[in-house]
């Protein structure tokens, strides 16, 4: 064996059967060779390094979900060890991610945000109370059942469990949930508006967004008010509050509704100050954006409308001529020039009728 171990090296021995616990000594480890250690080592250590040798195999990458599904009926030692078990290691390593990708995207503060993923017919893996997303650790999870019991984890649960959890049981296509508080997107969560529509293909086609009203984090009755708007909405402004997505594919997906409709608000906001009109999709273009959306099998309350319908949602329009109720102080270079028009109409009229 040479004397530098590659992460290739690694895989290759995994898939021969070799032990990883016992590597030469004094061997140097590239970057990515430590890190595959120190995963594996955070996941049970030497139960992953001995099991894995065993099945020769094995891929080293995705491990199958268990041949037997659970649900919270399961023993306590079938649930620990699922929860032990190199698939749901996966899974927390999928939200560690996600967390980190939250928290240097500034989306999460202090220790909010949480994030929840479905894995049995009334289970979830979820993000614990208490914990930075930007630290988030495989070993901080949670398991809990759909009534927020917790089943498994040394940490405790997110406070806002309920409201993962009640979106899960009203939609059942519902894989994973993520909730944060992008800045953007919580300013329109503040004001009570869903941001207009047709302006941004991307924004259209993933996500579909609905605003609920404000309630106590973590109440039941926040909860429900969430969950009811899942039918048609797959991103949803939580007043006074924050944002919260769900996905029926994956972890990543729900979390790339959070950059995708942060970015959209941020760009609207800014378009609303370049002092031109914005321009929006006609309806054929809103309704060809609509078909790929719905053959990706996502929601949206516009699915079936006609096209002259589907471009007149939004309630604030950013520089768009229908704007009524812009603040003054936004309004304030348009009234100068609109203020500088009426004068001159008036001077032109009171001139012919002299
Ligand atoms: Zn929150």
């Amino acid at each position: 064996m040479k004397n530098v171990i590659s992460l290739k090296d690694l895989e290759r021995m995994v898939r021969e059967g070799k032990s990883l616990t016992n590597l030469p000594e004094g061997a140097i480890m590239t970057p990515s060779a430590r890190d595959y250690l120190n995963d594996l080592e955070m996941s049970g250590g030497a139960r992953v390094l001995a099991a894995v040798p065993t099945a020769p195999s094995a891929p080293a990458a995705k491990p199958s979900p268990p041949s037997k599904p659970l649900d919270s009926k399961s023993s306590k030692a079938e649930l620990e060890a699922f929860f032990d078990s190199p698939y749901a290691y996966n899974l927390k390593e999928q939200i560690c991610e996600m967390g980190h990708r939250l928290w240097k995207r500034a989306y999460v503060d202090g220790n909010g945000g949480n994030m929840a993923i479905r894995v049995g017919e009334d289970i979830a893996i979820c993000t614990p109370t208490l914990v930075s997303k930007g630290s988030l650790k495989p070993e901080d999870m949670c398991l809990v059942d759909f009534e927020g019991n917790q089943l498994c984890g040394m940490k405790k649960r997110t406070s806002e469990i309920l409201m993962h959890l009640q979106m899960m049981k009203r939609q059942p296509k519902a894989i994973a949930t993520c909730h944060c508080h992008p800045p953007y997107a919580t300013a329109f969560a503040v004001a009570g508006i869903a941001p207009p529509t047709c302006m941004l293909p991307e924004y259209e086609v993933f996500c579909a967004v609905g605003v609920a009203p404000y309630r106590t984090p973590g109440s039941p009755e926040m909860g429900k008010l969430v969950a009811d708007l899942t039918d048609q909405y797959n991103t949803i402004l939580m007043s006074n509050h924050g944002v919260v997505t769900w996905s029926h594919n994956n972890i990543e997906e729900a979390y790339w509704r959070m950059e995708i409709i942060e970015a959209y608000c941020r760009t609207i906001v800014v378009a609303g100050q370049l002092g031109k009109p914005i321009n929006t999709f006609t309806g054929p273009r809103m309704k060809e954006l609509l078909n790929i959306k719905q053959s990706l099998g996502f929601v949206d309350p516009r699915f079936g409308m006609k096209e002259c319908e589907l471009c007149d949602s939004g309630e604030w329009r950013p520089g768009a001529t229908c704007q009524v109720q812009g603040n003054s102080e936004n309004a304030a270079g348009f009234d100068a020039e609109a203020e500088q028009a009426v004068q001159a109409i008036t001077d032109q009229i009171l001139r012919q009728m002299k």
